[in-house]
């Protein structure tokens, strides 16, 4: 049996992990992804299903009942699906108490700031991309990584891999084609009596094949914008026609839906605005995207959302509503790339 290097989880997948068995590679992703989140107040935002109840959806999250109620003004445990709940992952229990296994000889460790990104990270430390995915190979993404991230400092190229029980060091090495010399001398081996279970491992010259094909994937999505909401377009991009040879210029995209469908982000991203606007958006939130673009959804029933959080792509962001200058219920979703509003169809996929 050979360690899996790289799962492909993402940052929108928060619950898929928290539910995975213990191995020393979830630790990993339990100590860099749930540990910071929990220190920065995080929580999951949950659809309630149709036949979901809150002990239910409370026991699926391992958080009690009360904490789950406090979190989202239930007076009573009457929830609707279409619900948007929210759920405390800093209550949440199980799979983060297991220790962090020491990194192995010479590495050290750097916890990411708020606004740091990786490219700063490996200048400082005058390593390359490479290696730090390789001594990070369970990262999330390589563009959106929660503040608080304790992140692992290689001494070089290389592969961090757990050493899972009854796993031969040998097997290890030669399922990784990593030199046998190499690894006694990186990770300080004497001999079996330095081996533990669950311990992480070097292995020098190693290239992180399968994590990087996997991160590249998730920053081609992360960089691709999803439709916020399905309905039916009543309003394009441009100019329109007011009659009387009167015309204005709509800077968006209308999708129309009933009112208190969800809206999610369209790409991942931090919350720039969330509120009223009182310049005929009515409830309005903004997302910022890496690399500058913003989105902007208008007219909301209600806002998910606030500002400075981290959304992912596809999270509820808000509900469909009529607030502000509109007609009926629908999104106005605007894409603005460098500050100009663009047609938002030109990006959607
Ligand atoms: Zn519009």
């Amino acid at each position: 049996m050979i360690p899996r290097a790289a799962r492909p989880i993402t940052v929108a997948s928060r619950r898929q992990h928290r539910v995975r068995t213990a191995g020393p590679l979830v630790w990993i992703l339990s100590l860099v992804l749930i540990a910071p989140l929990a220190r920065a107040q995080a929580y999951a935002l949950v659809e309630v299903r149709a036949g979901d109840a809150v002990g239910a959806i409370a026991q699926r999250y391992g958080v009690d009942v009360e904490v789950l109620l406090d979190a989202n003004d239930l007076a009573g445990h009457l929830i609707r699906p279409g619900d948007v709940l929210r759920v405390p992952l800093l209550e949440a229990r199980g799979g983060v108490a297991e220790p962090a296994p020491e990194p192995p000889p010479g590495f050290r460790r750097h916890t990411l700031a708020s606004g740091e990104t990786l490219t700063e990270v490996v200048e400082r430390y005058g390593i390359t991309m490479t290696a730090l995915v390789g001594a990070n190979p369970d990262l999330s993404s390589l563009d959106r990584l929660p503040v608080g991230v304790e992140l692992l400092i290689p001494p070089g190229e290389g592969l961090v891999v757990g050493l899972e029980q009854g796993v031969a060091l040998t097997d290890l090495i030669e399922a990784y084609g990593a030199d046998p010399a190499e690894v006694a001398r990186a990770n300080h081996l004497r001999g079996p009596f330095d081996l533990r279970p669950g311990m992480l491992l070097f292995l020098p010259g190693v290239a992180p094949v399968a994590a990087l094909e996997r991160l590249a994937h998730v920053r081609e999505l992360e960089n691709t914008y999803v439709w916020p909401l399905h309905g039916r377009l009543t309003s394009y991009y441009g100019r329109r026609n007011l009659g009387l040879g009167t015309s204005s210029f709509h800077r968006g995209l209308d999708i129309a839906a009933p009112s208190g469908s969800t809206i999610v982000a369209t790409r991942s991203g931090t919350v720039t605005f969330a509120g009223w606007s009182d310049r005929g958006y009515g409830n309005l939130v903004k997302v910022r995207h890496a690399g500058g673009a913003e989105t902007w959804y208008a007219h909301a029933s209600r806002v998910l959302v606030r500002v400075g959080e981290s959304v992912s792509q596809g999270e509820p962001i808000a509900l469909v509503g009529s607030t502000g200058i509109s007609t009926g219920p629908h999104l106005h979703l605007e894409l603005h790339v460098q500050g100009v509003a663009i047609d938002p169809l030109s990006e959607l996929r």
